[in-house]
């Protein structure tokens, strides 16, 4: 199996694996108890924090761990709201972009049924938002600003640093929904004008089911879960010991390799960019071809349909992805490719492979001559290619 779906969830790290099994057997204390045997996981997941938060350069007390990345978002944007409707602003206002994730863009649904405010940011032909467009947007009811750090889909990196500034210069929070670009890409947050960040274990070679939202220490930011004193009685719920300690040592493996990693994954997406784009006619590249996440490739191949390339393609055993989902039998053409600017057609004609830092040059010539290949293929028997 050649494994090229890494924006959709990474292969756990050996040592990773190896951190979490104690916690998944002999030490089982819940944390909260205060025999020693409970310090253990108490400890544990302590030196996570650390390692998680050293990834970002902020202090741990900032980490708030939850189950993934769909929880943080989910988080920060109901409190944004909640929190306003508590103060008495009637029709909160939230500001964000067409590309986010569905963790985003659905909660973002979600509240307008209960009277928010939401602003959708178009983004350019790369998928790159304009920050002069989040100026424009900014109303006196605005409660929060959320634009993801990178596209899950076209790999775009957003400038968060200047839409952040002009948040903080209108004194509203900025959140970024850093999935993609955390242990990807470097952050260092204490520098940065972010007040809430969304990040997720899976796919930085950790466990799923794990996640945290960073609060900047000036956020006063309520639970979302209610219950007992867990993460400074703001998330509440026995910890996922295991999880947390797997996440803790994806994030040192992730920083002690981060710059190499970059170059050495950059290097192949555009080695595999390149030849793709020689070898083959009519395709075309989807997002920034610079501001770029190192693993990200996203092409569309004229005239075949990305789904009939990706059923050829798993039966070479190569995992690849669309950013279309499946509802009800019928493809929807993803949400990102058409704020780019594609046409449904277009955006259904294609596939997004995203590289590890395990991927070989070897793997990549198999993948472009499977696709030059089938490609071929499919065209011969396309009656849309001439
Ligand atoms: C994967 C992903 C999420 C969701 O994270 P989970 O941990 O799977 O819930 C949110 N945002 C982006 C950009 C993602 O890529």
């Amino acid at each position: 199996m050649i494994y090229m779906d890494n924006a959709a969830t990474t292969m756990p790290k050996k040592e990773v694996v190896e951190a979490m099994m104690p916690y998944l057997t002999e030490n089982y204390g819940n944390p909260s108890a205060i025999y020693q045997f409970a310090n253990i996981s108490k400890a544990a997941i302590a030196k996570a924090r650390k390692e998680v938060a050293d990834l970002i350069h902020v202090r741990p007390e900032t980490i708030y761990f939850t189950s993934g990345g769909t929880e943080s978002d989910n988080w920060v944007l109901q409190e944004a709201f909640h929190n306003a409707i508590r103060n008495g602003i009637k029709e909160p206002h939230i500001i964000t972009s067409r590309i986010e994730h569905h963790a985003i863009l659905h909660t973002c649904q979600s509240l307008r049924e209960l009277g928010c405010q939401v602003t959708m940011l178009p983004v350019d032909h790369n998928g790159l938002v304009d920050p002069r467009a989040v100026r424009d947007a900014i109303q006196e009811n605005t409660v929060l600003i959320s634009i993801m750090a990178a596209n899950n889909e076209i790999g775009t990196i957003e400038p968060i640093t200047e839409i952040g500034e002009i948040a903080h210069r209108a004194g509203i929070p900025f959140h970024t929904d850093a999935v993609q670009a955390f242990g990807q890409i470097p952050m260092d947050v204490s520098k940065m004008p972010i007040d809430y960040l969304s990040a997720s274990s899976h796919k930085i070679y950790g466990p799923k089911g794990v996640g945290f939202l960073y609060i900047n220490e000036k956020q006063k930011t309520k639970a979302l879960l209610h219950g007992g004193g867990q993460e400074r009685n703001r998330r509440a719920g026995t910890e996922n010991v295991a999880g947390i300690v797997g996440f803790g040592k994806a994030c040192e493996l992730a920083r002690n390799s981060l710059e190499d990693r970059m170059q050495r994954e950059s290097n192949l997406r555009d080695y595999m960019i390149n030849r793709l784009l020689k070898e083959i006619s009519d395709v075309h590249l989807n997002g920034d071809p610079i501001k770029r996440l190192p693993n990200n490739i996203n092409l569309s191949f004229h005239g075949i349909e990305g789904e009939s390339i990706l059923i050829m393609l798993d039966m070479r055993g190569i995992c690849a992805s669309s950013g279309s989902a499946c509802t009800a039998g019928s493809i929807d053409p993803s949400h990102v490719l058409i704020a780019t600017g594609l046409s449904p057609e277009e955006a259904r004609e294609s596939i997004r492979l995203t590289i590890s830092d395990t991927t070989t040059k070897d793997e990549v010539d198999q993948v472009v001559d499977a696709l030059i290949e089938i490609t071929g293929r499919l065209r011969e028997m396309s009656p849309l290619y001439s």
